[in-house]
C-alpha cells in the first residue's frame, strides 16, 4: 500500500487487505471490518462466464460504487453544516451536482435520491441535460435547484421556463448579455415568470489546467459592466424581483483556500452590490472547483493534488460570504456550489487486465540475424570500423559517457547507409543488437517492461492523453507481494499515444508484479478516482466502445456485497452502428458473398461463416483475455 501510496488518495475508500487485494470502504471510515468489499471477488463474479453466479462480464469493467457516492454527498453537506454551524452563519447550504461530470442515469438517480435530505439540486449546461435533469428531479426535494447553464437558445430557455411550470426550481443563469433578451421574450410568450441567475465574470484567475475558463479574458459569464446593464433593464422591465442568484466558476480544481478565498469574495461582493440595487438575491452558487487529491500528496502546487479538504473548502467558502454580507449589511445568502469531480470521482473504479508483457530485450548481435544466419560486425563498412573499435574499447573500459557517444555515432551513421541502401538488413539488426547488449553491459539499460493492457486509453482515461491528467493506477491484487518489475502500460489502439508511461508522483514507470506469475491467472489493475469526465469525455478511436459496468452495494452477505446492475460493454454492431454503419445490412451483404463464394466452391459452409460473421457483431471490441469468445448469431 505504501508503495502505490494508496493511503494518501484512497482513504477512507480504499485499502489493502489480509489477502493482499483492494479492500473498498464503501461508508468511508466509518466502515467496519465486515464491510469491507474485496475488489477481486467483484471482478471474479462479474468476469465468471462459467459458474451459476457468474455475469460472464467481459473487461474492461467500471465498478461503480453507490455506497461511496452517498458518503461522498453527506461528506460535502456535513463539511458545509459544520463550517455554518461553528461560524453562525445565517443561511444553510444546497448543492447542485453538475451533470457533465458523468451523466449516467443510474448516477443521476442516485445522486438526486441520496439528496433528498439535504436538497439537493442539479445543473445542466445544454438541452439533453436540462431534459435528463428535469426528468430526475422530479423524484428529488421540492426545494431543490435545477440550475441552468451554458449557452442557451429560444428552445433551451422555453424548456426551463416549462420546468418551472412543473414545480421545478429552475433557475436561468445568464452566461452572455444577449440571453436575457431570450429570456423575456420566452417568458412573455408562455406567460412564466422567470428566476434568474448571473454568472460573473471574476478578475480572480485561477491559472492550473483547469483554469482557462477564469479572468476577464475568460469564455464565460458577464462582466461588471454586463452585470449593471442587465441588472437596469430588469428594473425597467419591472423585473428585478425575477434576479435572485449570482454564480462563478473560475475553474475545475482549485489547487488552494487563498484562491477560493479571492474568488467567493470577489463574488460576495458583486452580490452585496445586486442586493443594494434592488435584486431580490437568495443565493450564491460557487460553481465547482472543489478538488481531488490524486496523487496523495496534498498540495497546492501540485497540478495532481489540492492543498484541501472538505472541511476546509466549506469553510473558507462560508467564512468569505459572512465576512462581505456582514461589512455590507446584506442578509446572508443560501450557499450553493457545483462540485461534481469532488461528488464522484471515488465511486468508480476501472478494472482492466495486462494481456501481455514485453521487456526490450538485448539481442546477441550473433543471434539477431536468426538461425542459420551469421554475420561479423567486423564486415562493417570501413568508415564504420573506427566507430565500431572505439565502442568495444569504450565497453572494455567501462566508460559509459564514450560509450553513450559511439553508440549513437554508430547507429546513425547505420540508418544513413541503411537509407542509402549501402548496408543490408542483417548489418542494422546487428548493430542495434550490439548496442543494446553494450547498454545492458554497463548498466544504461532500460529495464521498463511493457504490459500489453485491454483497454483503450482514449475510452477510458481520456484526460491522461488530452491535458496530462494522472489518475492513481495501481495492481487490485498481488499486493501482499513485492513488485519485481518497473513497467509502463501500452493500450489496445494502434496509436503510439495510447500508452500510459506517466504516474502520480512523478513516476515514469509504475512497480508491477511479474506477468502471469499470480494465482489469479490474470493480472488485473485499478484505475482509481476517475469517476468524473472520463465517460462522456471518451471518444471511439479504434472503434473501442466504453467498458462494461456493474453496480456494486454493501451487503450483509457472506460476500459483503451485490450486484445489483449489470451491463456489458457495447458490441462491435452498436459502436459501428454509432459510425453510421449499419451492422444488420453489412451481416447480410458479407453472408450473400459467403453464400456465392460456397455456390462457386470457394467456401465449404457458408452456414458456418455467416455464425462467425454474427459473433463478431455481437461481441465486443476488446479482446478476449484467457475466456472463449461469446456471441449468439444474428437471429
Ligand atoms: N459548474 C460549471 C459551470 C462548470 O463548468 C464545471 C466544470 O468545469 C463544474 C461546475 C464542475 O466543476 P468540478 O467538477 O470542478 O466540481
Amino acid at each position: 500500500a505504501a508503495l502505490y501510496k494508496i493511503d494518501s488518495w484512497g482513504a477512507p475508500y480504499f485499502s489493502v487487505n489480509a489477502a493482499g487485494n483492494i479492500a473498498v470502504r464503501p461508508y468511508g471510515a466509518a466502515t467496519l471490518p465486515h464491510q469491507e468489499i474485496d475488489l477481486m471477488k467483484v471482478v471474479r463474479k462479474a468476469s465468471d462466464s462459467k459458474s451459476a453466479g457468474g455475469l460472464g462480464l467481459q473487461l474492461p469493467l467500471i465498478v461503480r460504487l453507490p455506497n461511496v457516492l452517498r458518503h461522498r454527498l453527506e461528506s460535502l453537506h456535513s463539511a458545509f453544516d459544520f463550517a455554518i454551524r461553528s461560524t453562525g452563519y445565517g443561511a444553510h447550504y444546497q448543492g447542485v451536482y453538475p451533470v457533465k461530470c458523468n451523466q449516467d442515469r443510474f448516477i443521476v438517480e442516485d445522486v438526486v435520491e441520496f439528496g433528498v435530505p439535504f436538497r439537493f439540486g442539479l445543473e445542466a449546461g445544454s438541452k439533453p441535460e436540462l431534459l435528463l435533469a428535469m426528468s430526475c428531479l422530479a423524484r428529488g426535494s421540492p426545494d431543490a435547484l435545477l440550475i441552468c447553464n451554458g449557452y442557451k437558445d429560444q428552445e433551451y430557455v422555453a424548456l426551463a421556463l416549462l420546468a418551472r411550470t412543473l414545480d421545478l426550481n429552475a433557475v436561468i443563469v445568464l452566461e452572455q448579455e444577449e440571453e436575457l433578451d431570450t429570456v423575456v421574450e420566452a417568458s412573455r410568450r408562455l406567460g412564466v415568470r422567470p428566476v434568474i441567475g448571473l454568472r460573473a465574470k471574476l478578475r480572480t484567475r485561477h491559472s492550473g489546467h483547469f483554469g482557462s475558463t477564469s479572468g476577464e479574458k475568460g469564455k464565460f459569464g458577464l462582466t461588471t459592466a454586463q452585470i449593471l446593464s442587465v441588472a437596469r433593464k430588469l428594473q425597467r422591465l419591472g423585473m428585478l424581483d425575477c434576479l435572485q442568484l449570482l454564480h462563478f466558476h473560475i475553474g475545475s480544481q482549485i489547487p488552494s483556500t487563498a484562491l477560493l478565498v479571492d474568488g467567493v469574495g470577489e463574488a460576495a461582493q458583486i452580490y452585496c452590490e445586486l442586493a443594494r440595487l434592488g435584486a431580490a438575491m437568495r443565493v450564491i452558487d460557487v460553481g465547482g472547483g472543489l478538488g481531488i487529491d490524486y496523487d496523495g500528496s496534498h498540495s497546492s502546487v501540485s497540478d495532481m493534488s489540492v492543498g484541501y479538504g472538505l472541511d476546509e473548502y466549506a469553510e473558507a467558502v462560508v467564512r468569505a460570504v459572512q465576512y462581505a454580507c456582514d461589512r455590507k449589511g446584506v442578509p446572508h445568502p443560501i450557499l450553493c456550489s457545483e462540485s461534481g469531480r469532488a461528488l464522484v470521482s471515488h465511486h468508480s473504479v476501472l478494472v482492466f487486465e495486462a494481456m501481455s508483457s514485453t521487456t526490450v530485450a538485448a539481442v546477441d548481435p550473433a543471434n539477431a540475424l536468426g538461425p542459420g544466419l551469421t554475420y561479423s560486425l567486423e564486415d562493417l563498412p570501413d568508415d564504420m570500423q573506427g566507430d565500431y573499435r572505439n565502442l568495444m574499447e569504450a565497453t572494455f573500459q567501462f566508460d559509459c559517457e564514450k560509450c553513450l557517444i559511439y553508440t549513437d555515432h554508430l547507429k546513425r551513421k547505420c540508418v544513413e547507409l541503411f537509407k542509402d541502401g549501402l548496408l543490408g538488413l542483417e548489418h542494422l539488426a546487428a548493430v542495434d543488437g550490439l548496442c543494446e547488449l553494450v547498454a545492458k553491459e554497463i548498466g544504461l539499460a532500460n529495464p521498463v517492461t511493457t504490459y500489453h493492457v485491454n483497454l483503450s486509453l482514449f475510452t477510458s482515461i481520456p484526460d491522461f492523453w488530452a491535458i496530462g491528467q494522472l489518475f492513481p493506477i495501481v495492481p487490485i491484487h498481488r499486493l501482499d507481494q513485492r513488485p519485481v518489475v518497473e513497467g509502463v502500460l501500452s493500450d489496445l489502439t494502434c496509436d503510439s499515444d495510447g500508452k500510459v508511461d506517466r504516474f502520480i508522483g512523478g513516476r515514469p514507470s509504475l512497480p508491477l508484479h511479474e506477468f502471469g506469475g499470480g494465482k489469479e491467472g490474470g493480472y488485473y489493475l485499478g484505475m482509481f478516482l476517475g469517476g468524473a469526465y472520463q465517460e462522456a469525455l471518451g471518444g471511439l478511436h479504434n472503434l473501442f466502445g466504453g467498458p462494461s459496468v456493474v453496480r456494486v452495494t454493501q451487503s450483509d452477505g457472506p460476500h459483503c456485497f451485490a450486484v445489483t446492475q449489470a451491463v456489458p460493454g457495447p458490441s462491435c454492431a452498436d459502436v459501428l452502428r454509432a459510425m453510421q454503419h449499419e451492422p444488420r445490412l453489412m451481416f447480410e451483404a458479407l453472408k450473400r458473398r459467403a453464400e456465392s463464394s460456397a455456390a462457386r466452391g470457394g467456401v465449404v459452409n457458408a452456414g458456418a461463416v455467416a455464425t462467425a460473421l454474427a459473433c463478431a457483431f455481437h461481441s465486443m471490441p476488446y479482446l478476449v483475455v484467457g475466456g472463449e469468445a461469446g456471441g449468439d448469431g444474428m437471429s
